[in-house]
């Protein structure tokens, strides 16, 4: 079976891990965006088991991986067993897709997870960027041009915060673009 002939990750989509993992029997509470329990693969005394964005983790046993790869190492079983605990028996009924559509698809969801992650990061380094600066200016001397240059900064970079708090995603692409240059995307 090749990921180039059946669309997995639309099957991964679909399922949610998380009902999935619960409906095994494990015990999931949520905690922020995520979902923490007793990892079922080792002898879990602290709840080391995370499960957020299609994925789980343990903390404990380093055991990772998506939906199928749980019931996979669940059941100990193969891949077409996994698929059979989600319902699907005949892969004739999941979505084909070109090989070429199936590495479109995957580098878009590479290209949006990026994004995402540029987002906080990106948030994150403005806000102390424009405290310090607030706060440099105050309190430091500076020759005139770095006074100059750091009060233009900062309402630059306040405008940028700004964007980045809007759900307005092409303006926050935008942003993207002209700070990571052309080449990322
Ligand atoms: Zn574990």
């Amino acid at each position: 079976m090749s990921n180039t002939q059946f669309d997995i990750s639309a099957i991964k989509e679909l399922h949610d891990i998380v009902q999935v993992i619960k409906n095994s029997g494990v015990e999931l509470k949520k905690r922020g965006s995520r979902y923490v329990g007793n990892c079922p693969f080792h002898r879990d005394e602290v709840p080391s088991f995370v499960v957020y964005e299609n994925r789980f983790y343990c903390f404990g046993c380093h055991e990772r991986g998506d939906v199928l790869d749980f019931l996979m190492k669940l059941h100990g079983c193969d891949f077409k067993t996994a698929l059979a605990h989600l319902g699907i028996d005949n892969l004739q009924n999941v979505p084909v897709v070109t090989g070429q559509e199936y590495e479109k698809r995957k580098i878009k969801r590479e290209l949006v997870r990026k994004f995402r992650q540029w987002e906080v990061d990106y948030s994150t380094e403005l806000g102390l960027m424009i405290r310090v600066g607030h706060k440099a200016l105050k309190t430091l001397s500076f020759d005139d041009d770095l006074r100059k240059w750091l009060s233009d900064q900062i309402p630059v970079w306040e405008y940028r915060l700004e964007i980045l708090a809007t759900r307005n995603d092409r303006l926050k692409f935008e942003l993207w673009r002209s700070v990571n240059g052309s080449a990322e995307v």
